[in-house]
């Protein structure tokens, strides 16, 4: 696997801590679940993207010429920040182009990208892809040179990040007792999954790998399945190994899947039980349906009480300010036992 020769940025504390959630397991009777904490890679309140950006960077610099980062994504995208903080570091300039409307208030994210000097634009009613190629040729017309991040970071270089978090992973592993048998963690634009598949299956990993989607639900099945494992040939012809991939080699719950960005009774009980039994905190869109999820299949007896499970926490809490009035209100009605 030729993993090493990929240029690479170095932009996160790694690798990432591995913790158990002893007070969580014992108090909600759970099997033994442990936590990989890359809401801690350490670049301006981490995250996922941040191992992603390390390889998109080593890319975007061995081009030479690249002086600019544009990449687009939801309002409180924290793919977004990642990568606005990724060009501070690196001395690019950044242009975001965030979905919806300008809000009346920077916050959350949005107020971080501005700290770290991104130019916002905003999509409003129009398609994102158009207006981000249209943004690229004005990027271009000003003399700068752009080089364009895919929704999510999400491209074959991109997933290498996750590639290579699954080999820091399996290291960490053998300080455990006993193995683990499944990793749960948030799914959205594939890049995280396909690079732990693809990583795991290199290293042969024993346990189950599930994705719990986040914005694709049981209707969109068939074309992230697809999505997943296209990304994942198309990375194993960049790592030049020889597997193939297919629809089935990738596990994934879409049950929890009620629209992106909808916070309800699950991810705000997740949220409050991993916070106050734990002092870990997971975000609104992402973290808090994933471990929500989580929790529910614990509940319905998916899981073996002898079974290890491993939650991947991929950041995003600095978007849980903006997101306070779905988070207060509930709390003000009820406390979590
Ligand atoms: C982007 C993101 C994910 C999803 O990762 P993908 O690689 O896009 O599937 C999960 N959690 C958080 C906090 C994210 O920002």
């Amino acid at each position: 696997m030729k993993l090493e020769q990929q240029p690479k940025v170095s932009l996160g504390f790694l690798p990432t801590p591995l913790q158990e959630l002893t007070r969580l397991g014992k108090i909600l009777n759970t099997p033994r679940i442990f936590i990989k904490r890359d809401d801690q890679t350490g670049l301006a309140f981490g995250g996922n993207k941040t191992r992603k950006l390390e390889y998109l960077l080593g890319d975007a610099l061995n081009h030479g010429d690249i002086d600019t980062l544009i990449t687009t994504g939801a309002v409180q995208s924290n793919h977004c920040r990642q990568t606005a903080a990724a060009a501070a570091k690196m001395g690019l300039r950044c242009e975001l182009l965030l979905g919806g409307s300008q809000p009346n208030d920077l916050d959350g994210n949005t107020l971080l990208d501005y700290l770290l000097g991104a130019n916002l634009h905003w999509t409003e009613s129009n398609d994102s892809q158009l207006m981000l190629k249209d943004l690229a040729e004005k990027v271009r017309a000003s003399g700068y040179k752009p080089y364009i991040i895919p929704y999510g970071a999400s491209n074959p270089i991109g997933a290498l990040g996750y590639v290579n978090a699954m080999i820091e992973l399996i290291q960490q592993l053998q300080t455990l007792p006993s193995p683990i048998d499944y990793i749960i963690f948030a799914s959205c634009s594939g890049g995280t999954q396909v690079g732990l598949q693809i990583g795991a299956d290199f290293m042969n990993f024993k346990g189950q790998i599930i994705g719990i989607s986040i914005d694709s639900d049981v209707s969109q099945k068939n074309k992230y399945q697809e999505l997943l494992t296209n990304l994942a040939n198309e990375t194993c012809d960049l790592l030049q190994l020889p597997q193939t991939y297919h629809n089935q080699n990738f596990t994934v719950n879409y049950d929890y899947a009620k629209g992106y960005g909808v916070v309800g009774d699950l991810e705000r009980n997740a949220i409050l039980q991993l916070a106050q039994l734990e002092g870990i905190l997971l975000d609104p869109v992402y973290t808090g349906r994933a471990f929500g999820g989580l929790l529910d299949l614990i509940n319905k007896n998916f899981f073996k009480k002898e079974d290890s499970i491993l939650f991947w926490h991929t950041g995003g809490s600095s978007a849980l300010f903006p997101y306070r009035e779905k988070l207060i209100n509930e709390k003000l009605k009820g406390h979590p036992s």
